[in-house]
């Protein structure tokens, strides 16, 4: 009587190059997942602050770095905030342009939810981190390096920045995979339309030992929900690309076993990199047939 019972809060976090479509997938997986009656916190760990929106009608909240240089002392109450299908919205900020560690901003919010058990008070099934995956310093790494998030996955298309982008992510989870740190779940392949993409990308996994966990089309239904400030799930609920969130919303959701990814080197990656190029070349000016990339 009166005990209550702690139920598991399952902590992932998805990384990706800027612009590659992060906020966007994050937000329709949450928005999926709050359909299914999950109690989801999207915790956007990106200075440029816009994670959540497409949860809030395109409407900003203020960061936990902005609400923390106002008051001297900030409840964790005072920076989160409730989106579609009642969706907890949080979003770390970052530093003054050229001053301080954009990481900031997420080990300050870590460090606040944890001291007020916030995510325990709010029941939450699911925290997902949103985290801009092009700078490697220690505090990108923090749900990773902390062991905060249980499961990691990148958000990459087929272009190389993107790809190097990911491989560099895995270079992180190998590093701290010794110390208690988050592994790989897989890549969610984002904007898979153009020719090759898909053997790309599924070249990449390959070679880096790990999984896709879904080949998500570049859409204009995607472009029309967010220009009404809203997910796919919210604004188009009864679309092809609702259903590709819905089946990688499951996936994620579902998903248990990470492993340690194998990163490429840099020199590797390149020649990798170089041998796409000669042979999607070679195909465009019509010197070579498709049946050959399968000797790639
Ligand atoms: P990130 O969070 O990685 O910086 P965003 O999620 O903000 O990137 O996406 C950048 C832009 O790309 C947005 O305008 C978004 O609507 C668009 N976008 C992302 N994924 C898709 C997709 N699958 N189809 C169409 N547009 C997409
Ligand atoms: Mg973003």
């Amino acid at each position: 009587m009166g005990v209550k019972m702690s139920k598991k809060i399952t902590q992932i976090a998805i990384y990706g190059k800027g612009g590659i479509g992060k906020s966007t997938t994050t937000s329709n997986i949450t928005a999926a997942l709050s359909e299914q009656g999950y109690k989801v916190m999207q915790f956007g760990c990106d200075p440029k602050s816009d994670s959540t929106n497409t949860l809030r009608d395109g409407k900003y909240i203020p960061t936990v770095l902005d609400t923390l240089r106002e008051k001297s002392s900030v409840k964790a109450h005072d920076v989160i905030f409730q989106g579609f299908n009642g969706i907890y919205c949080v979003e770390a900020g970052g530093p003054a342009p050229g001053v301080g560690c954009a990481g900031r901003g997420i080990i300050t919010a870590v460090e606040l939810f944890k001291q007020q058990k916030v995510f325990e008070e709010l029941d939450l099934d699911y925290v997902i981190y949103d985290v801009l995956g092009d700078v490697v310093c220690g505090g990108f790494a923090v749900p990773i390096r902390e062991g905060i998030a249980e499961h990691v996955f990148t958000v990459s298309s087929a272009d190389f920045m993107s790809i190097y982008a990911s491989n560099n992510l895995f270079k992180g989870i190998h590093k701290y995979s010794n110390s208690g740190g988050a592994l790989l779940g897989g890549v969610i392949a984002n904007s898979i339309n153009a020719p090759y993409a898909r053997e790309i990308i599924d070249d990449f996994a390959h070679k880096t030992n790990t999984q896709i966990m879904e080949y998500v089309p570049r859409s204009v239904t995607v472009t029309q929900s967010e220009l009404q400030g809203k997910t796919t799930i919210e604004a188009a609920p009864n679309t092809k690309q609702a259903e590709v969130y819905r089946s990688l919303a499951n996936k994620i959701a579902n998903h248990t076993e990470s492993k340690v990814p194998s990163p490429l080197e840099i020199s590797e990656l390149r020649e990798w990199a170089a041998k796409w190029g000669d042979y999607l070349l070679a195909l465009e000016t019509s010197t070579i047939k498709p049946e050959l990339a399968a000797n790639l």
